[in-house]
């Protein structure tokens, strides 16, 4: 029987991998920038379509080290969405700044543009929206929101590496964005992260802030920590941006069977697509009504885990339920995140997840819920 995975890593041939680092046996050059760390920049910056890139060891130093590039003042309220991985929050707090939450959008579960004007104050200073399961935040209503405030927007686009919104590439939105390479995620380098970005003194603190604050030889100019890519990874991460197209692909076609054997089903609910985003296919989430199915999120989940299929409550706990999050900020009001955050299992998607592996699990939860009834 087949035990499915909620991910499953991509990987290149041992072969091409091998070809890709045994120039390193000559060179002896492990990190600090080295060759292949320039030669990956140079590629994503080319697949992203952006100006700058800089790559970090994982994708929470990334964000975390962007957020201190900003050189806000200590305290600063920081608008974001508890619907996210713990990264988000926590990079906020750990760069001396406040997170205040505001609710997601009930339909595709990026945090929603219409509140965030009502949580302003005069110590606002950014915001952190996230893509969300291959959905993009409402970039133009948020870039307007801080113009209209002076904020600085920085994306956590952890998972949405590959995407594009009306054509352009997903890490040329706001002052910067950011994105993980880690070995679950859509594209990885083991485990690895990047950010883009606009501004060029911006670019300087990152890059400071990056390795100990080492400007040049001799020269150290603020505290900084250590959060550079190393060579292996850059290896991994050239590798795997030549087969990503093509792992896209076949995710969509797995999705896109999930979706149509799913969106009928009473009682399941799936987030809405939007039709200007070119998707990465990241997850297929499903939202159970428990009081239209009779059945709980974690009754489901378990009854899969019966028929060998894992799947996984992400994102939850929203993070704002945490119990030592009111040490560092108000939990504030988010009905729609929790509300989610309750009902939300993501199913099994790799790759290689067969046309009849997605029957498989679709048949299981239809089953479980009319046994359920
Ligand atoms: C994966 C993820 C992160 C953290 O990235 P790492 O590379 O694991 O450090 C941050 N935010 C979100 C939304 C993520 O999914």
């Amino acid at each position: 029987m087949n035990n499915y995975t909620v991910t499953r890593s991509s990987m290149p041939s041992f072969e091409e991998y091998i070809e890709e680092i045994k120039p390193l046996w000559e060179t002896r050059w492990l990190t600090n920038r080295g060759i292949k760390h320039e030669h990956f920049r140079e590629a994503l910056l080319e697949y992203l379509k952006v100006d700058n890139v800089q790559l970090f060891c994982n994708g929470h130093q990334a964000l975390e080290s962007a957020l201190l590039s900003l050189n806000l003042p200590e305290g600063s309220e920081v608008i974001t969405t508890p619907f996210t991985f713990a990264s988000t929050t926590f990079s906020i707090i750990r760069a001396g700044l406040t997170p205040v939450f505001c609710d997601i959008d009930p339909m595709d579960f990026t945090i929603d543009a219409k509140l965030i004007e009502s949580l302003i104050t005069e110590k606002t200073k950014a915001i952190v929206p996230v893509h969300v399961y291959g959905n993009i935040c409402n970039i133009e209503e948020i870039e307007q929101i801080a113009k209209k405030h002076d904020l600085k927007v920085v994306y956590d686009a952890a998972h949405a590496f590959g995407e594009s919104y009306k054509g352009a590439g997903i890490g040329s939105f706001g002052d910067a964005s950011m994105f993980s390479f880690h070995a679950t995620k859509v594209f990885h380098t083991i485990e690895g992260g990047a950010v883009c970005y606009k501004d060029d003194l911006f670019g300087k603190n990152l890059r400071n802030i990056q390795n100990f604050g080492i400007e040049a030889e001799d020269v150290i100019t603020c505290v900084g920590g250590n959060a550079k890519m190393n060579e292996f990874q850059a290896a991994m991460g050239i590798c795997n941006l030549r087969h990503l197209d093509d792992s896209i692909r076949k995710r969509k076609r797995a999705s896109e069977l999930y979706r149509s054997k799913l969106s009928e089903v009473k009682g399941i609910r799936l987030n809405s697509l939007n039709s200007f985003v070119k998707s990465n296919y990241a997850y297929f989430p499903i939202v159970i009504a428990e009081e239209e199915t009779g059945i709980s999120r974690d009754l489901m989940k378990e009854r899969l885990h019966e028929q060998h299929i894992n799947t996984r409550k992400y994102f939850f706990p929203a993070i704002n339920s945490l119990p030592f999050i009111d040490k560092h900020c108000s939990r504030g009001n988010t009905p729609v995140a929790e509300a989610i955050s309750n009902a939300v299992l993501t199913l099994p998607l790799y790759e290689d997840l067969t046309e009849e592996d997605v029957c498989f699990i679709c048949d299981n939860i239809i089953r479980i819920i009319e046994n359920g009834k």
